[in-house]
């Protein structure tokens, strides 16, 4: 049967997910191939996470030349080169896109390098016409950034762009209050901007917890980032000196430098051929999937973001390598476990959380304990810097489980990474207790909760 076919295996897509999932296929003996029109590493490689992990190290450095200052350090003509940074940033990313396209290689992949659409029952057709049967199609095609509708819209950018600006602007506004918004505004902040957010609601990051979402506003507002909340845009207009006009509702306009939309992102379905063979999406053009990846066509699976079931990169392996194993692997087919999925914004100070907020634990549960630690980090005392971190515990009153962990201060993500497996593990707060702190660090705060 699988010999009727160009391939067992035909990839959409060669990001985190489909990069996974095609190499395990391959793996397991399968004949695989992937396209992809852009770049061989998707999103989180080429123009997501790793990249703006590499901006945030580069923004830390603000901080930490003037925190140097109370350590005995004096540090003379000090200047930041934003074009270095672009520039060194970029070379990483190309050297890892190399990296990737390897991987496949290594395996015995087959990467077009080009656009593939689906163009019948087991059947795709690239943009240079070849036509390509295979016995299974992933679609693994990720998002993109959704820009509302306003006049002007085509001016403004997207985090795509901000890796390559010429220069850093003087005045940057950012509209959205979330992951990408509250990232750049840090960034953007460190390297000398005047940052404004604007966004819908008064919220920032739904869906973290309360407690540390006020406190990176508080610490954002003191950095001297400003917010406009409830609104949105009216229109953008580009002037004569490049600038940009803004009139958000309810404020008088105002000029920047560049505009960048972070208002979410959408699953790359457009002109992928899903109607051709009927693959059934949702509300938001998502792909709509089982658990086990699978559409409502036995032979057609999508994983990762354009799924929009938990739009991360670790998620997004996990179900590229959960398909691979279960449909190629002869194992019987396993789910990804979408609970207690640990994430973090790589903010400024960054904040991390895994399982419940304060507020879903009292819904959902009831009897709950709060534990939260509130402090300055022995660094920000020598500094002479305010800034607070909090720690918060949720625990089930019922048994002592923890249930939450919410963090917000240096390093969180860091530590949350290793706290996340005692959560996800179902440990208790006594488990915790029990465990002999590290002194001095921030991290002990988590088995010091009184
Ligand atoms: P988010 O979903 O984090 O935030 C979207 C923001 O835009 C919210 O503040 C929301 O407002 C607002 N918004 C949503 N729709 C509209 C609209 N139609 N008009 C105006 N405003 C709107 O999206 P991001 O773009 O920041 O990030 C996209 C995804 O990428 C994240 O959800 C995350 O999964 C992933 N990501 C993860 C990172 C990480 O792991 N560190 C880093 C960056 C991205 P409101 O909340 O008020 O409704």
């Amino acid at each position: 049967m699988a010999d009727d076919f160009d391939y067992d295996l035909f990839t959409i897509g060669a990001g985190s997910g489909g990069v996974r999932a095609s190499r395990v296929a391959a793996a397991h003996g399968a004949r695989v191939a992937v396209a992809e029109e852009y770049r061989v590493g998707g999103t989180c490689v080429i123009r997501g996470c790793v990249p703006k992990k590499m901006l945030v190290y580069g923004a830390n450095f603000a901080e930490d030349l003037e925190d140097a200052k109370q350590f005995g350090w004096t540090i003379e003509g000090k200047s930041f080169d934003w074009v270095k940074l672009r520039d060194s940033v970029q070379a990483d990313v190309n050297r890892l896109e190399g990296l990737y396209g390897q991987t496949l290689s290594n395996h015995n992949v087959t990467v077009y390098d080009e656009r593939a659409t689906i163009t019948g029952d087991h059947q795709v057709t690239l943009a240079s016409g070849k036509v390509i049967t295979a016995r299974y199609i992933l679609i693994a095609t990720g998002a993109r950034p959704m820009v509302p509708d306003f006049p002007g819209n085509e001016h403004v950018i997207t985090s795509n762009e901000a890796f390559h600006l010429d220069a850093i602007p003087q005045r940057i506004l950012i509209a959205g209050g979330g992951y990408i918004a509250n990232e750049f505004a840090g960034i953007f902040n460190a390297f000398g901007s005047k940052v404004t957010i604007a966004n819908r609601s008064n919220t920032i990051l739904r869906g973290y917890d309360d407690s540390v979402r006020d406190r990176l506003l508080q610490i954002s507002l003191t950095k001297g980032i400003e917010f406009c909340f409830h609104t949105e845009f009216e229109s953008v207009e580009k002037r004569d000196d490049g600038s940009l006009r803004v009139k958000l509702t309810g404020q008088d306009a105002r000029v920047f430098d560049v505009v960048m939309v972070a208002t979410g992102r959408i699953p790359n379905v457009d002109g992928l051929g899903l109607e051709t063979i009927g693959v059934a999406t949702g509300r938001k053009g998502e792909i709509v999937v089982d658990a086990f990846s699978r559409t409502n066509l036995d032979y057609v699976y999508a994983v990762g973001d354009v799924t929009d079931r938990v739009q991360l990169t670790p998620v997004a392996i996990r179900e590229g390598q959960a398909f691979a194993d279960s449909v190629f692997g002869g194992v019987e087919p396993y789910a990804v476990d979408h609970s207690c999925v640990p994430s973090a914004v790589f903010s400024h100070p960054p904040i991390a959380a895994v399982g419940m907020t304060e507020a879903e634990a009292r819904d959902t549960l009831g009897a709950i304990k709060v534990y939260q630690a509130d402090f300055r980090p022995m660094k920000n005392v020598v500094s002479g810097c305010n800034e607070r971190s909090l720690y918060k515990m949720i625990v089930d009153a019922a048994n002592d489980r923890i249930v939450g962990l919410h963090m917000i201060g240096p390093e969180a993500p860091e530590i949350m990474q290793a706290a996340a497996v005692a959560v996800k593990a179902g440990l208790t707060k006594a488990d915790f207790d029990a465990t002999v702190a590290i002194h001095p660090t921030m991290a002990e705060e988590l088995v010091l909760f009184k």
